[in-house]
């Protein structure tokens, strides 16, 4: 990393056009991490504070902003979901989640975005796409209206140090110190790492007093089946269907939904939800295990029962008729059932069996560099949840996937991006402002850092 940043419209901002590491820099509200959470939420500090003296200044590490955006949604960028509840998420407690939800419900979201020339569609699933099939819309709605909200982006610069003081923070970066007011921490999860969120966020957080949740695991992330599985030999198959996760006797977590058969072991958007439910309850519990039902809505009885009416016809011909005929092969010969012919009674009750629950003897998953996000952060309980202001280090907000909070596919995770980071910008410069109207007559150390001499780098 040089000593000259990008701006975000790629022009570089050396010390000759901006103060740079022979001055330092200062600023009212920085807003650590440009990805969906910090663009909003210096959006919204922008806008809360329009017309009042209130500097914004926005540093990412990465090279390449919104990297994670681009990528999003198969480069289409699922922005939200017709429908979002706190029962969409896991992490922290669902009542702290609702509350922040609640404070930016979808029709905003939908009307931020068309006001910012952004209209969205709403697909069969219910998620929902900008019409232009584009992530890069988004993306640049997104930075347009940070800048006409008065925010500079400043990038690379990564924060590798933020401290506290009686008059803010100092946060250490590539580009020289930044002195701030307030600071609002938008670094994201440790999912994409190449992306830029590689979960250096975290410990920024635990600097100033918070705890991370452990263990920090991959959400939404493809899961690994033994080298010799059959399922490998099914690569490519897709196919809707059931997934169990059980303790004992007890069903942890259902999901449902579509399932691919990979060369590695299984994806999809029913794999991939419940992938971090598999993860955190393998950590606390090493017996729990993985079932998945080739035929979502029928138990084993109702599978032995087609078996039984079909008798003579033979497991493949009446089977083919509710799954792909490679799938049903393959069950036959796990299950040493013949695939065509009489079904003797006990192969007919291994098939039926397994049609209706599989177990999955999964041995991995493809980790952070593939998963979509991040389960465990920084618990919602360390967050004033009306301001998303940290109650260990007040002056700190917090917004986006550096929290606790991890949503299911469909959107799930940028509607908590908004809502988190919306609350977060303003109630910043809410209370930005507020501190600067009340103190008017306050000691030198005490004012905003944009008018206090910016320390030496
Ligand atoms: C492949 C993929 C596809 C996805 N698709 C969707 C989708 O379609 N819909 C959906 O809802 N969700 C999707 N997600 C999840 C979604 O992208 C994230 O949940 C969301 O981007 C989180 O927003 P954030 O702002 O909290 O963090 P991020 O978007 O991760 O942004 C964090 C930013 O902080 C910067 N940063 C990190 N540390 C520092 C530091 N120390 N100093 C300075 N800057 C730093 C990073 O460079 C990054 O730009 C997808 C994720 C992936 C990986």
């Amino acid at each position: 990393m040089g000593d000259t940043a990008r701006r975000s419209d790629g022009g570089a901002v050396t010390p000759a056009e901006g103060p740079g590491r022979e001055t330092g820099l200062a600023c009212d509200i920085l807003v650590i991490g440009a990805g969906a959470a910090g663009l909003f939420a210096a959006t919204w500090a922008g806008r809360a504070a329009a017309g009042r003296p209130c500097s914004i200044m926005v540093v990412d590490g990465a090279r390449t902003l919104g990297a994670k955006i681009l990528v999003a949604g198969g480069g289409r960028c699922n922005v939200t979901h017709v429908a979002v509840s706190e029962a969409d998420f896991a992490g922290s407690s669902p009542a702290a989640i609702r509350k922040v939800l609640g404070r930016f419900p979808i029709a905003d979201t939908i009307a931020f975005f068309a006001a910012a020339g952004v209209e969205l569609k709403r697909e069969e699933t219910g998620k929902l796409f900008p019409v232009t099939d584009s992530a890069r819309t988004v993306l640049d709605a997104l930075l347009r209206e940070a800048r006409a909200a008065g925010a500079r982006i400043m990038h690379p610069a990564r924060v590798t140090a933020l401290a506290r003081d009686d008059a803010g923070f100092t946060a250490t970066t590539a580009i020289g110190p930044i002195r701030a007011r307030r600071a609002i921490l938008c670094t994201g999860g440790k999912s994409l790492p190449k992306s830029g969120s590689d979960g250096g966020g975290y410990a920024l957080a635990e600097a100033l007093g918070h705890s991370i949740t452990q263990p920090l695991l991959p959400a939404l992330v493809p899961l690994v089946l033994p080298a010799e599985h059959w399922i490998r030999s099914l690569a490519g198959l897709t196919l809707p269907t059931r997934l169990s996760l059980r303790a004992g006797a007890r069903r942890l977590h259902a999901t449902r939904g579509s399932t691919l058969c990979t060369h590695v072991g299984l994806s999809g958007p029913a794999v991939l939800d419940m992938s971090r439910h598999w993860l955190m309850a393998l950590h606390h519990d090493p017996a729990a295990r993985l079932e998945i039902a080739w035929l979502p809505d029928t138990s084993v009885e109702d599978v032995d029962r087609l078996l039984v009416s079909a008798q003579g016809r033979g497991a493949v011909s009446s089977l083919r008729e509710h799954l792909p005929e490679r799938l049903v092969r393959t069950l036959c010969e796990v299950a040493g059932a013949p695939p065509a012919g009489d079904l003797p009674r006990d192969a007919r009750r291994r098939l039926a069996a397994l049609v209706a629950a599989t177990p999955l003897p999964v041995v991995g998953d493809r980790g952070f560099t593939v998963a979509e996000a991040t389960a465990g952060g920084v618990p919602l309980a360390e967050v004033r949840l009306d301001a998303m202001e940290s109650r260990v280090c007040p002056g700190l907000h917090l917004a986006g996937e550096v929290l606790d909070v991890d949503g299911r596919i469909g959107g799930f995770n940028f509607q908590w991006a908004w809502a988190s980071g919306f609350v977060a910008g303003r109630a910043a410069a809410g209370q930005f402002v507020a501190e600067t109207d009340g103190n008017q007559a306050a000691p030198a150390d005490a004012r905003p850092a944009s008018a206090v001499a910016p320390p030496a780098g």
